[in-house]
């Protein structure tokens, strides 16, 4: 294992669920992190959480569906932290239901941010993570990018949550090849179903659906796929963890 001591990482979706356990786990590694949402009151509360247990924090309030903030977010944690060596594409929305009589504003949504926000800051940090991974402590850089089990397969009533989500899988493998001779891992983590505030958005005949599919399963906690997070940026330089799918046990699909 490497440790994070003397790196700075940035996570977008930091207010909540996966991106707030991610900072912590990221954080007890020894990263400095930037923490991306627009919930300043919550990035807010999490960096100083950070900063009592020694560790460093900057709270960056940003809509990342908007590229002039999504780029002025990266600026900000080069300039303030001094330089990007892992970024945790984690911010998203899964507003489900059938596509028939969709309301498309919805479907707007989930584009703008699933997939346009994460080109933007993606696209913003890749020069700054290039020059981290040519330069010591750790002479690579990541670039972790979360879609879903709903990355890997499809179901009814989850089509534009499954199109954004099998975007971002071959967005990441596309990119991990354009970028692997420079040190720059680009990971996918493919979570099940996880107990976070990700489906309070949705409409509530949509939420008795889900809660029903999944009555039986335990959920993961965000601490789980912070977990694998921190396991795939920890690796030794020669070793690129490519894609991790991480099921509650019980989740059939
Ligand atoms: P949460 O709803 O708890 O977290 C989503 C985060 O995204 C929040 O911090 C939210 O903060 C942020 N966010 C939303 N809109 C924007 C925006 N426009 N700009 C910047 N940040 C934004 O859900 P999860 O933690 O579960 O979700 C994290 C990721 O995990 C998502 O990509 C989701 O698709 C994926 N995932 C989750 C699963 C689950 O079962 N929970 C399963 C599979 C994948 P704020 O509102 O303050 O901006």
């Amino acid at each position: 294992m490497t440790r994070l001591d003397d790196t700075v990482s940035l996570v977008t979706g930091a207010s909540s669920g996966i991106g707030d356990a991610t900072v912590r786990a990221l954080a007890a590694q020894g990263s400095a992190v930037a923490l991306v949402a627009r919930r300043k009151d919550r990035l807010d509360a999490l960096a100083s959480a950070v900063e009592a247990e020694g560790g460093r924090a900057l709270a960056i309030e940003a809509d990342i569906s908007d590229q002039e903030q999504a780029v002025a977010a990266v600026k900000r944690t080069v300039e303030e932290l001094g330089r990007l060596d892992t970024v945790v594409n984690n911010a998203g929305v899964m507003l489900l239901g059938p596509v028939v009589d969709a309301p498309t504003e919805e479907w707007d949504r989930m584009v703008a941010l699933n997939l346009e926000g994460l080109l933007y800051v993606s696209h913003a940090a890749i020069p700054h993570l290039l020059d981290a991974a040519a330069s010591e402590p750790r002479r690579v850089a990541d670039l972790v990018n979360i879609s879903s089990v709903a990355g890997r397969t499809t179901r009814v009533g989850s089509a534009v949550y499954n199109m954004t989500k099998h975007g971002v899988g071959a967005f990441s493998d596309s990119l991990r090849q354009e970028l692997s001779g420079r040190h720059v891992r680009v990971s996918l983590v493919e979570p099940g179903a996880t107990s976070t505030e990700l489906a309070t958005h949705l409409r509530p005949e949509v939420l008795d659906q889900l809660r029903a599919r999944l009555a039986d399963v335990e959920r993961l906690e965000a601490a789980d796929i912070a977990d694998a997070i921190a396991y795939i940026v920890t690796r030794p330089r020669h070793v690129a963890v490519n894609e991790m799918l991480v099921r509650p046990t019980e989740q059939e699909n």
